[in-house]
C-alpha cells in the first residue's frame, strides 16, 4: 500500500526511543514506522530529529479579564505555535466572579472554532457557588474539560482555602485534575502596599512583592490541602527550588502532585525586570524570574522528575497599545503592568538549546517535557504526545545544529515584543506538520483558520484519586 505522505530518512525520536526510520502517514495518522516505506509524496528528513509535535498545556490565548480580551487571538496562536514546532495546546476557559460558567465558555468555544492547531481548554474557577459546582462543572467535565484552574492569588480571581477545598471535591466527584496558580494573596497585598508607599515602584519591585516564600507557603498550602481531600493537582509555573522542594517532599509521601516549569525560569532572571520603564516591565510574569543560580537548580529538578513538564505559561501582552503593559502609562508602578511573558513558539527552541545542546538533559527527556509528559497529564496520550502507529501525525522536523539568534520576527505572534530578543539557539524546526499536513515550512505557516480540532478529554486513570484519605473520613462525598 501507498501511504499518503512518507517522511523519510529522519531520526524519531519519542519520549522513550530512537529509531531511525521513515514515518509513513495515512489519514492524518502514523500509519507505519519503518524502511522504505512508499508514499503518494515524501517530505525529506534526512539530517534531521523527527519530533512528537509540541504540546503546550499552558497558554493563554484570546481571553478575557476584566473586559480586556488578550490580543493573542487563536488564528496568530496558532501561527506562532506552528512556526516553533508545537502542534496542540491546551488553554482557559474563564469565569467572571458573580456569573454562570457558560457565559463565557460559550463564546470562548467560537473564538477556538477559528484555530488552525488543536486545543483543549482547561476550566478556570474563581467562583464556585452552588450552581457552578452542582448544575454547571459536571455538564462541563462530561464535555471533555477536564481540568480546572484556580488562583491562590491576584484580585478578581483569587479563591480562599474553603472555596479552594470545594473545587478539590468537585474534582473528585466528577474526575477532573486541579491546576494551582500557587502565591499568597494576602502577603503580595502586604507587601505591594509597604513597597509602593516606600516609593519603590519600578518593575523590580514587582519581584520583592512576591518572593519565592510566598509562591512556597502557597504551594505547601495547596499540597496539604490537596492530600486532605485525596485529589491529584498540578502546581503551575514552578519558579524556584525551594517549591520544586514541596512538590518532591509530596511525591515521596505518595501524593498525586506534579510540578511544572516554564521556558522563562530557565533563561530570566530578576535582574532582567531591573531595567528602566517599559523595559523591566517586559520581563514581568508571575512568579517573577528568580536570582542567578536558581535556573541550573530547575534543571537538576527536571532531572530528578520533579518537574516533568516544561509550558510556556504564553500570555497575550504587548508593551505599547490599549492592552499592552504599558496602558496605565510608561512609568506605572510594577501593580499596574500587566502579567505574563509571550512564549508560545520560543519554548522548543530555548528547552532543546538550553536542554539537549547544552548536555543537560537528553533528546528523550526533551521530548518527555514538552509534548509526551503534558499529552499523558492532561489526557491526550498517545493521541498527542508521541509518534507511534495510530496516533496524530504530529510531527516537528528538527535541525539540531541549526544557530538562530531569536528575534520578534520569528516568533510570529500578535505580541509586539518577545523577551528573548538576541538569544542564541542551537537547533531549530524546519517544519510542522498538524495531522499529516504540513503546516510550516522553513519558517512559512500556511494553515486554514478553523481546521483546529477541540480536544474532548475521557477520564483516565493518571489522575484518579489514590484512594487514601487522612482518617479514612471522605468529607468531599458528603458535602457536595
Ligand atoms: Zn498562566
Amino acid at each position: 500500500m501507498e501511504y499518503d505522505l512518507v517522511v523519510r530518512g529522519g531520526r524519531v525520536v519519542t519520549g522513550a526511543e530512537i529509531m531511525d526510520c521513515d514515518v509513513g502517514i495515512q489519514g492524518g495518522r502514523v500509519a507505519a514506522l519503518g524502511a522504505n516505506l512508499p508514499g503518494a509524496r515524501t517530505l525529506d528528513a534526512g539530517g534531521l530529529l523527527v519530533l512528537p509535535g509540541g504540546v503546550d498545556t499552558h497558554c493563554h490565548i484570546e481571553q478575557t479579564d476584566g473586559g480586556v480580551t488578550n490580543e493573542e487571538t487563536f488564528v496568530t496562536a496558532s501561527e506562532s505555535a506552528f512556526a516553533g514546532g508545537t502542534t496542540s495546546v491546551i488553554c482557559f476557559s474563564g469565569q467572571e466572579r458573580g456569573r454562570p460558567i457558560r457565559e463565557t465558555l460559550e463564546p470562548y468555544r467560537q473564538a477556538a472554532s477559528k484555530a488552525m492547531l488543536d486545543y483543549s481548554f482547561h476550566q478556570t474557577i474563581t467562583d464556585p457557588t452552588d450552581a457552578v459546582v452542582r448544575d454547571e462543572l459536571p455538564a462541563i467535565v462530561e464535555s471533555g474539560i477536564r481540568s480546572f484552574k484556580v488562583f491562590l492569588t491576584y484580585d478578581r480571581v483569587h479563591i480562599d482555602d474553603r472555596q479552594y477545598l470545594r473545587v478539590l471535591a468537585a474534582a473528585r466527584r466528577l474526575g477532573a485534575l486541579v491546576t494551582v496558580h500557587c502565591e499568597n494573596y494576602e502577603a503580595i497585598r502586604w507587601r505591594t502596599e509597604a513597597l509602593l508607599a516606600d516609593g519603590r515602584t519600578g518593575a523590580k519591585y514587582h519581584g520583592w512583592s512576591r518572593p519565592t516564600i510566598v509562591e512556597r507557603e502557597a504551594t505547601h498550602r495547596a499540597i496539604a490541602l490537596a492530600e486532605l481531600v485525596d485529589q491529584p493537582i498540578q502546581i503551575f509555573h514552578v519558579s524556584c527550588d525551594e517549591v520544586a522542594e514541596e512538590i518532591a517532599r509530596a511525591q515521596a509521601r505518595g501524593l498525586k502532585v506534579w510540578g511544572e516549569t516554564c521556558t522563562q525560569y530557565f533563561v530570566l532572571t530578576a535582574d532582567d525586570m531591573d531595567r528602566p520603564g517599559m523595559e523591566g516591565g517586559k520581563y514581568i510574569c508571575s512568579p517573577p524570574p528568580r536570582g542567578a543560580g536558581e535556573n541550573e537548580k530547575l534543571w537538576a529538578r527536571v532531572r530528578r522528575d520533579t518537574l516533568d513538564i516544561v509550558s510556556s505559561d504564553h500570555s497575550g501582552h504587548s508593551v505599547f497599545g490599549t492592552r499592552g503593559k504599558s496602558r496605565h502609562g510608561a512609568d506605572a508602578n510594577f501593580r499596574d503592568i500587566a502579567n505574563g511573558v509571550p512564549g508560545l513558539a520560543a519554548r522548543l527552541p530555548l528547552v532543546f538549546s538550553e536542554g539537549v545542546s547544552k548536555g543537560r538533559i537528553d533528546l528523550n527527556r526533551f521530548v518527555r517535557l514538552v509534548a509526551s509528559n503534558p499529552a499523558r497529564l492532561m489526557g491526550l496520550y498517545p493521541r498527542k504526545g508521541t509518534i507511534a502507529v495510530g496516533s496524530d501525525a504530529d510531527l516537528a522536523l528538527w535541525d539540531p545544529d541549526r544557530k538562530v539568534t531569536l528575534t520578534q520576527a520569528l516568533m510570529q505572534h500578535a505580541i509586539d515584543y518577545t523577551p528573548y530578543e538576541g538569544m542564541e539557539v542551537t537547533g531549530w524546526p524546519v517544519a510542522t506538520l498538524s495531522r499529516g499536513e504540513v503546516v510550516m515550512r522553513d519558517g512559512k505557516v500556511q494553515a486554514e483558520p478553523g481546521r483546529g480540532r477541540f480536544l474532548p478529554r475521557a477520564p483516565y486513570d493518571l489522575i484518579r484519586p489514590t484512594g487514601v484519605l487522612p482518617d479514612g473520613f471522605d468529607a468531599a462525598a458528603v458535602l457536595a
